[in-house]
């Protein structure tokens, strides 16, 4: 910790003076930072001014085994001590490990022996561009994307990401991609043709608020794209790895040719996966993609410890468990703003009667819980896959009051 404050010059400085070193330092891309965290442990962050919070956003779904767990811990400084860097040059044993896990689970889901291969990024959009320049090697161009989808915001990831908020000042992006609304199998097969190199697709879509399509969608994009020889591309940047219950939310069975994984990967370490099945993993030749982090050690052995953890610890089932306590809580609340929970796992939007959730936000973050509001009448959780029972209860009980705080924040508002 001393040395941390040494390179950081934090000394006994406050949130509101680290806030401000922060936006004179800073690019505005992000607004005014809600809180500083100096400390994690556990489901447990700790901000600037000694407060300690709930973690039920876990880094946007990124710290999957939450803060500074000792396994993790472990198995990052030991590697870092060993080897932390070499380049794509070079290959090193945490990189080849972790591919073939990753293979492994992307294979399973093909009803036929399937080989899948990896390439290696650094976050998920770079997971995505990846995918997209795989799909320019089929010779075809045509990309079908989802309304409300969200891939990333690199010039590719963002030209089959919909929101026009996002899109609109970066004109003109990689062309040829058409949107269908997402979860319908009838505009998807109406949309999909000999000229489609690619079908492009969230199993729940997270940053639109834990969408969810409807059963049976999944694999009806799985047939129509084989129809036509399109590739079905599934971004479970968001879901993968253990966050909706399995290791793919897009299910055992699906078999995508194309999987891209991030965020949960490295339980904070900055890691994407692009795995490719089939024919559609030897697309790539050599020189065509790189990339000089992509693979390195440490990333790879945070993402192998991660793996092994979720194994060990049976958190699949802790997944599902906490969700559906979190189900079961909040619905037994019977609650006048709360419409319902959706999403699966512990990957879960949700969603009230009114456009209040950046207020429940507000109210969250004042009673020690961090969470997220992905839209005006939508909150996120998405906590680390370690939570307990007790955690989880802790939220739902003090949730009736977040409610009633935000609502007399609002009325207090239009009054005045
Ligand atoms: C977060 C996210 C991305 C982008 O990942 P970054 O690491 O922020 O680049 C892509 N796809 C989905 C589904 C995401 O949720």
């Amino acid at each position: 910790m001393s040395q941390i404050q040494d390179l950081t010059h934090v000394g006994d400085q406050a949130s509101d003076q680290l806030t401000h070193r922060y936006t004179d330092a800073m690019m505005n891309t992000f607004g005014t930072p809600q809180k500083v965290f100096v400390r994690g442990e556990g489901a447990y962050l700790w901000d600037a001014d000694g407060t300690r919070y709930l973690d039920l956003l876990a880094g946007i779904a990124v710290n999957s085994l939450g803060h500074a767990h000792p396994y993790v811990l472990s198995a990052i400084t030991s590697q870092l001590s060993t080897l932390g860097h070499v380049s794509n040059f070079f290959a090193t044993p945490a990189q080849i490990a972790l591919a073939e896990r990753l293979d492994e689970i992307v294979s399973a889901t093909w009803p036929t022996s399937t080989t899948s291969r990896v390439f290696f990024a650094n976050s998920g959009t770079e997971a995505n561009e990846a995918a997209f320049k795989i799909t320019r090697m089929t010779g075809r161009t045509k990309i079908i994307a989802m309304e409300g989808s969200f891939h990333g915001r690199t010039m590719g990831a963002l030209a089959v990401t919909h929101s026009a908020k996002y899109r609109e000042p970066f004109a003109p992006l990689p062309g040829d991609v058409e949107f269908v609304p997402y979860g319908d199998a009838d505009a998807l097969t109406a949309a999909v043709d000999g000229r489609t190199a690619a079908v492009v697709l969230e199993p729940i879509q997270g940053e639109n608020g834990v969408v969810v399509p409807p059963a049976g969608y999944l694999s009806a994009a799985r047939q129509i794209t084989q129809r036509h020889g399109a590739l079905l591309w599934i971004d479970e940047v968001q879901t993968g790895i253990g966050r909706c219950g399995d290791w793919l939310a897009s299910g055992a069975e699906v078999g995508a040719d194309i999987v891209t994984f991030a965020k949960g990967l490295g339980a904070g370490f900055p890691i994407g996966a692009c795995v490719a099945t089939g024919a559609t993993a030897d697309l790539f030749t050599p020189g065509m993609h790189g990339s000089t982090f992509g693979g390195n050690p440490v990333a790879a052995i945070a993402g192998l410890a991660v793996l092994k953890v979720i194994e060990r610890d049976g958190l699949l089932a802790n997944v599902r468990d906490r969700g559906q306590q979190l189900v079961d809580e909040i619905t037994a609340l019977n609650h006048p703003l709360i419409s319902g929970v959706r999403g699966e796992g512990l990957l879960r939007g949700i969603v009230l009667t009114e456009p209040i959730a950046p207020q429940v936000h507000a109210a969250a973050m004042g009673a020690g819980f961090v969470i997220n509001a992905p839209r005006p009448d939508v909150i996120r959780i998405v906590p680390p896959l370690i939570i307990t029972a007790d955690q989880i209860a802790e939220f739902t009980h003090a949730l009736p009051g977040l409610l009633a705080t935000a609502q007399h924040q609002t009325t207090a508002k239009d009054n005045s």
